[in-house]
């Protein structure tokens, strides 16, 4: 696996999930591997920006009363997102979400913390303390449900999702805006990475992904966890791949087919395009074949 990696943003992703997710992301943070990665700041709507640098996207909200942070990459990126944020405002940081605890969206909050409070749901901190993280490192405010951040004119609404991607997801919705985070409850570029051992579910995921299309207006626009800016049709044919893979893996798991034989048989030509570096068609039916069969 480490041997197909290189230097983009999206490999550095890879690197830093599969080194994470062994409790390596310490020795990445000090890789410089991170020098040719620059901040690209693209306007959502109104006055919120998605930052693309590596790791998951970085929401903005620019006000007149300071700005809100959504995730903040990695630690090496800091002083780069900050300036990348002072190009949108001069404004100084009042708060920081982290829309779940995944080292390629809290790798700047011992940079950050020191700005702003960090936001996050309670299982960011219980999950960022079991990995020994510093105290600079993990959430000050912390919640269970939800909560409403009220600032200048707009609406930052925080939902917690439980068993979706993992067992600490956050999606930010601007309500004034119009501009939804969904974290990693969406993979704009392809299947989903789902974090089974650390409280993820394939169904969970598919029911967070559901309700958040139901309530969201049409026009809504949509920073993903990671690829492009996007939309809601983007996000239902997302949805409608995860409804058919699940169908699809149960049907055959219910016909007695083995993992080798689902793999096989695969999920068919509509779903190739789905495929990309980190979660390939076998890794995505694998996680699907393992949630599926363990309970
Ligand atoms: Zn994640």
């Amino acid at each position: 696996m480490i041997k197909q990696l290189k230097l983009s943003p999206l490999s550095l992703f890879s690197i830093v999930l599969f080194t994470s997710l062994f409790g390596f992301t310490s020795t990445m943070a000090n890789s410089s591997e991170f020098d040719n990665v620059n901040i690209e700041v693209i306007k959502a709507r109104n006055n919120v920006y998605m930052l693309k640098g590596a790791g998951g996207n970085i929401g903005v909200l620019a006000t007149d009363k300071g700005l809100v942070m959504i995730d903040d990459q990695f630690e090496p990126l800091a002083e780069r997102i900050e300036n990348a944020m002072q190009s949108i405002s001069k404004q100084s940081l009042k708060y920081i979400i982290n829309t779940h605890f995944h080292g390629d969206h809290t790798g700047g909050n011992g940079y950050f913390s020191h700005k702003a409070p960090i936001f996050a749901h309670q299982n960011v901190l219980e999950r960022l303390l079991g990995e020994g993280k510093k105290a600079d490192f993990l959430p000050e405010i912390t919640y269970q449900d939800g909560l409403v951040i009220h600032l200048a004119d707009e609406e930052v609404q925080l939902t917690h999702y439980p068993r979706a991607h993992t067992d600490s997801d956050t999606a930010v919705y601007f309500k004034q805006a119009n501009v939804l985070h969904t974290g990693d409850l969406f993979f704009e570029l392809g299947f989903p990475y789902i974090d089974l051992k650390r409280g993820g579910s394939v169904k969970g995921y598919l029911a967070a992904v559901n309700t958040l299309l139901a309530q969201m207006p049409d026009d809504v626009v949509i920073i993903p966890g990671h690829g492009k800016l996007t939309d809601k049709k983007r996000y239902q044919a997302f949805a409608d791949m995860i409804n058919y893979s699940i169908n699809r893996v149960s049907k055959l798991l219910n016909e007695g087919k083995t993992e080798q034989e689902i793999i096989i048989l695969g999920l068919g030509d509509n779903y190739k395009q789905w495929s990309w570096q980190f979660i390939s068609e076998e890794k995505w039916l694998k996680t699907l074949i393992a949630d599926l069969t363990s309970h």
